[in-house]
């Protein structure tokens, strides 16, 4: 495997044998390692210094279920901090077809104009973008798939990302050529904007797939992985209901935010539920799809696709996250509204989580008042036209509290919360606050675990294990849910590793994995400037109740500076 080194001021291509001190590296934890090795941690995140890497984990290009994800990564416009945002979707497959272990891009052009990246066997070329800027990524991926292939993988930034929004993310394209599996979290599409990238196209004609140490033991532990997710109750949950099924189990822990996290509880639940939306898609049929898959090989196929009463198809997939964010966040009740903003934050390439809790924060400001879905959707389409207040939005959730003179901003490093009131589920609060990632409940979410979750004293250990398993997993490139497999055949991700690559590692390989990639993060964050203070929920989540436990945020300062106790 290569690494693939651009130039974006050159527009130029380095290829590099992987140096071997990589070589135990991917997904997240290569991301950390080149970081690490290569970036100064006080680097302007959009100048010449930072990079952004593209990095298939570990287990990727085997078409194992749920296990083809890409980890994008780069220091962050929106935390300050180390970034890693993962996707479904077709990038990381094709990339290691062409043998890449990870595309580096460096350095920045000397000019703001944004260029299409064509990547195939034959190295890179760039073309103009003129036809494409401007556009959403809807109307850009099909002009980019008319034109370079449908078997392609496409990895674009929208409107949001060419402006350099803090909320920009890079849409990936997935098996359906649908351009709707973003790396949303960090403002990486800003980054991917700074140097130079409207999109990147990647042809693997001709490309192989990885080879495999030892096929025959690789076969039989791919065969125990997928039995064991095949089994897992989860797996037929996600199936039926994706994960919109944690909108009732949050709102049965009081955790669901509503109206600016000002409470755990929603009137509206059940109308913005999994059990909700399946019913609806269900009786509309035509376009609609309870169960769809992000990428080719996926089993547990959380997806859907989201369709009008008409029966035409809105947005796919609509996710918990967004139904959270964007909807009870919002006093906005309303699968249909809610869809139809997901359509327009996917259009624009902004991460969903980072603007409905703007849009929450700007409420709360009395910009617009909560539950009117009309005004939400003009402030969305303000984000398109780039007036000062949707430029404002656009930045997130902390700027919006600052320019608004709003103190209830939920977001730690200046990224905003995902949908689990951390008040309510400790655990996943203690992750919050301490991930070097910021804010994110991939970093580590706890709600699964069989515990008092109002219990501050219990849930550092939670959160610790949690988020070293979460780092190992995107350090593999599997999906969240592919963990419901490797949890029931742990030995599987060892034996999967060691038939591929020829290593002997043992037991505690995802653990290692998990633990290294934290290292290397908290390693970086330190040198950017982040201090313990930085690991901290919101003062005011420390002091106001939330109904309807009235319960703090009040895991001791000591518990989360203890989180990472194997650092010294
Ligand atoms: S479980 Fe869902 S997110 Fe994961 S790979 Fe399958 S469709 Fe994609």
């Amino acid at each position: 495997m290569e690494i693939w080194r651009v130039n974006a001021r050159r527009r130029s291509l380095l290829r590099e044998a992987t140096p071997k001190s990589w070589e135990k590296f991917g997904g997240r934890g290569l991301v950390a390692r080149i970081m690490r090795d290569e970036t100064p941690p006080t680097c302007d995140p959009l100048g010449p210094r930072n990079k952004l890497i593209f990095a298939p984990g570990l287990l990727v290009g085997h078409m194992l279920s749920s296990c083809d994800r890409i980890s994008v990564g780069g220091k962050s416009p929106l935390t300050g901090g180390i970034k890693e945002s993962n996707a479904g979707g077709r990038t990381g497959l094709h990339l290691t077809h062409l043998g890449i272990k990870a595309l580096i891009i460096e350095d920045r052009p000397e000019d703001d104009e944004l260029q299409i990246m064509v990547m195939s066997t034959d190295g890179i070329s760039f073309e103009p973008a003129a036809d494409v800027l401007g556009k959403g990524v809807y109307a850009a991926a099909e002009i980019l798939i008319s034109r370079y292939g449908k078997n392609t993988a496409i990895a674009l930034i929208g409107p949001g990302g060419e402006r350099k929004l803090s909320s920009a993310g890079i849409q990936n394209i997935d098996k359906d050529r649908s351009p709707s599996r973003i790396a949303a979290r960090g403002g990486l599409g800003a980054v991917m904007a700074s140097k130079g990238l409207k999109a990147i196209v990647i042809d693997k004609s001709g490309g192989e797939k990885p080879d495999i140490v030892d096929p025959a033991a690789f076969r039989s532990a791919r065969k125990r992985y997928t039995e064991a997710l095949m089994s897992h109750p989860q797996t037929r949950v996600y199936n039926d209901y994706g994960t919109a099924a944690m909108t009732m189990m949050a709102s049965g822990f009081g955790a669901l935010p509503t109206r600016n996290f000002s409470t755990g509880e929603f009137e509206g639940a059940e109308r913005i539920s999994g059990e909700m939306m399946r019913d609806m898609l269900l009786e509309r049929a035509g376009d609609a799809q309870t169960s769809h898959a992000c990428m080719a090989g996926c089993t547990i196929k959380c997806s859907n696709v989201f369709a009008d009463d008409q029966g035409a198809g809105i947005v796919s997939p609509l996710e918990y996250e967004t139904i959270g964010l964007l909807g009870s966040n919002l006093g906005i009740d309303s699968l249909d509204a809610i869809a139809g903003m997901n359509w327009i934050v996917n259009d624009l390439g902004l991460d969903s989580i980072e603007i409905g809790a703007a849009l929450g924060v700007a409420a709360e400001a009395g910009v617009w008042e909560f539950g009117d879905e009309h005004r939400a959707m003009e402030l969305l389409e303000e984000i398109r036209q780039g007036t000062p207040l949707g430029l404002v939005l656009g930045h997130g959730a902390a700027v919006t509290g600052r320019v608004l003179g709003v103190s209830k901003v939920p977001v730690v490093k200046g990224q905003a919360m995902s949908a689990y009131e951390p008040r309510a589920i400790k655990g996943t609060g203690v992750t919050y606050a301490t991930s070097p990632q910021g804010a994110d409940h991939t970093a580590g979410l706890t709600i699964r675990a069989k515990v008092d979750h109002l219990d501050p004293t219990i849930q550092t250990d939670i959160s610790r294990s949690a988020q070293i398993n979460m780092a190992g997993y995107d350090s593999l490139g599997v999906c969240s849910f592919g963990s419901f497999g490797f949890a029931v055949a742990p030995d599987a991700v060892r034996d999967l590793l060691n038939a591929r690559y020829g290593w002997d590692s043992g037991d505690d390989i995802l653990q290692k994995l998990g633990r290294t990639a934290l290292t290397l993060e908290r390693e970086f964050n330190s040198l950017a400037g982040f201090t313990s203070a930085d690991d901290r929920i919101p003062e005011w989540m420390t002091i106001e109740p939330l109904a309807p436990h009235n319960a703090v945020f009040d895991v001791s300062d000591e518990e989360l500076d203890s989180i990472f106790d194997w650092i010294s």
